[in-house]
C-alpha cells in the first residue's frame, strides 16, 4: 500500500490535469439544452488507453437527441487476482447547467486551480469522483501491481436528469455485467471529513390532489363549493394524519422520521372574488423506508374521504412520482470494507446514513446490489464557484485503492 500511495501523492497535477480537461467539455443533458456526454467520454476513453487502462468497454443508450445520437457509458476494467466479486466505482459524466453566469467569479467552463483548490462546473460533482476513481486504478497498472478485486470504473450518462440513459438503462439492457456479491462505491455524495457512509433512502411520494368543486361568486359562497377551501383542509389533514401513522423514527435518517410536506400549488382563479371551482396542490413526501408507497397512498386516500364529504368536492390523488429502495445492510462488505479503508487511510470513524433523496445508488440497491454512496467533498455542487479540494481526489483515491487491495 505504502508504494500505492505514494504513487497517488505524486498525481496532483495528472489530477489537475484530467479536471482541466473533462471541465472543457460540458456534457449537459438534451433535456437542458446540450449535447450529452459524447465529448467527454471520447476523450476520457483516449487519456485511459494513453495510459495504460486500456480494457475499456462502451455501452451507448441510444438517444437522437444527443450529439451522435447516443448517451454513453464506459467501463474501464483492472483485473485482480479474485475472479469475483468485482469492484465497482460508479461516477457521473453528465454534470449541470452553470446557473447565472453573473454569480460566478471565474468562467464555469475553464478549471482554475488556486489555494489547494479547483473551481469550474463539475469539479465535485462528479469530476472528483470520476478522477479519484481513475487515480485508484492508475496506480496499480503503472506499478504493476495487481488489485486483490477487480476494478471496474463506471462512468455513466445521464444522472443529473433521471439516469433513464444511464444506470437505469445500464440495468435494463445490460444487467448480466453485474454479478452476484459485487461492490459498489459511488463518489457522488458525502461530507468534509469523509466520514458518512450512505446505505439508504427514503420512499419518495410526490403526491398530486386535484380537487373539484364549483365556482360560485365570493359574496355566495353558499352557491358554489370552495375547492381551495377543500384543498387547503386536505393540506393540513394529510399533514398531520401521514405524520401521526407513519411515525417510526430511525437514527440513520436526519430527519429521524417521514415527511410530509406540501410544495407547489397550481393557480386557480386569476381574481379576488370569485371562489374557485378547481384546485391543484402538491405534496413531497418522504417515509422511512420501513413504509411503502402502496400503505402511505392508501391512507391518504382515507384522508381525502373525510374532506370530499364535509365539504361535497370530488378530490383525485394521484402519484405523480414514487419511489421506495431496498437499503444496503451495514453488514455488508462494501460497508466494511469502505469503513476499514477510512480508519486506515483518513484515520476517521464512519458512521452510516440513510438520505431523503432519490440518489443512483437505488437503481442498484433494487437489483440486490450492495451500494454505498461515499466521497470527501465540501458540497458545493450545483452550486456558482462549483469546487473541489485537490487533497480530497488524491486521499479518496487512496481509500479507493485500499479498498480494492483489501484481502
Ligand atoms: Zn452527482
Amino acid at each position: 500500500m505504502r508504494k500505492i500511495f505514494e504513487f497517488i501523492d505524486s498525481c496532483e497535477d495528472l489530477a489537475v490535469e484530467l479536471q482541466t480537461e473533462l471541465t472543457k467539455r460540458p456534457a449537459l443533458s438534451p433535456s437542458v439544452g446540450g449535447e450529452g456526454e459524447l465529448d467527454k467520454c471520447l476523450f476520457l476513453e483516449d487519456w485511459l488507453r494513453k495510459h495504460g487502462i486500456d480494457n475499456l468497454e462502451r455501452y451507448d443508450a441510444p438517444d437522437p437527441n444527443a450529439k451522435g445520437g447516443v448517451r454513453p457509458n464506459l467501463i474501464a476494467s483492472v483485473a485482480g487476482k479474485k475472479a469475483a466479486p468485482c469492484f465497482w466505482i460508479m461516477s457521473h459524466l453528465d454534470v449541470v447547467p452553470a446557473g447565472e453566469a453573473a454569480l460566478w467569479n471565474t468562467d464555469p467552463w475553464t478549471a482554475v486551480k488556486k489555494d489547494g483548490r479547483i473551481a469550474g462546473r463539475g469539479v465535485e460533482d462528479d469530476q472528483q469522483g470520476i478522477v479519484s476513481s481513475i487515480l485508484a486504478a492508475l496506480a496499480f497498472v503503472k506499478l504493476k501491481i495487481q488489485p486483490e478485486y477487480t476494478i471496474k470504473l463506471l462512468f455513466i450518462a445521464d444522472e443529473e436528469c433521471g439516469s433513464a440513459f444511464g444506470i437505469d438503462w445500464l440495468l435494463k439492457n445490460k444487467r448480466s455485467l453485474f454479478k452476484d456479491g459485487d461492490l459498489v462505491l459511488v463518489p457522488d455524495g458525502g461530507d468534509p471529513a469523509g466520514e458518512t457512509i450512505e446505505i439508504a433512502e427514503k420512499t419518495l411520494i410526490w403526491l398530486k390532489a386535484h380537487t373539484k368543486g364549483s365556482q360560485a361568486h365570493a359574496a355566495h359562497p353558499e352557491h358554489g363549493r370552495n375547492a381551495c377551501l377543500a384543498g387547503a383542509d386536505l393540506i393540513l389533514r394529510l399533514r398531520k394524519g401521514l405524520m401521526e401513522k407513519f411515525s417510526a423514527r430511525d437514527n440513520l435518517f436526519e430527519p429521524d422520521y417521514s415527511t410530509v410536506e406540501p410544495t407547489k400549488k397550481e393557480a386557480n382563479v386569476p381574481n379576488i372574488n370569485t371562489i374557485p371551482g378547481d384546485d391543484v396542490f402538491y405534496v413531497d413526501i418522504r417515509a422511512l423506508p420501513c413504509y411503502t408507497k402502496r400503505e402511505i397512498f392508501d391512507e391518504a386516500e382515507r384522508i381525502k374521504h373525510g374532506v370530499e364529504r364535509e365539504y361535497g368536492v370530488e378530490i383525485e390523488l394521484s402519484i405523480v412520482e414514487g419511489h421506495e429502495s431496498q437499503s444496503t445492510s451495514a453488514d455488508s462488505p462494501i460497508v466494511k470494507m469502505l469503513s476499514a479503508a477510512c480508519k486506515q487511510v483518513l484515520g476517521v470513524k464512519t458512521r452510516l446514513v440513510g438520505i431523503g433523496g432519490n440518489t443512483v445508488g437505488a437503481f442498484l440497491r433494487d437489483e440486490g446490489i450492495d451500494t454505498v454512496v461515499w466521497s470527501t467533498v465540501d458540497c458545493s455542487l450545483h452550486q456558482p464557484n462549483e469546487y473541489c479540494i485537490i487533497k480530497n481526489i488524491l486521499s479518496d483515491a487512496k481509500v479507493m485503492a485500499h479498498i480494492a487491495a483489501q484481502k
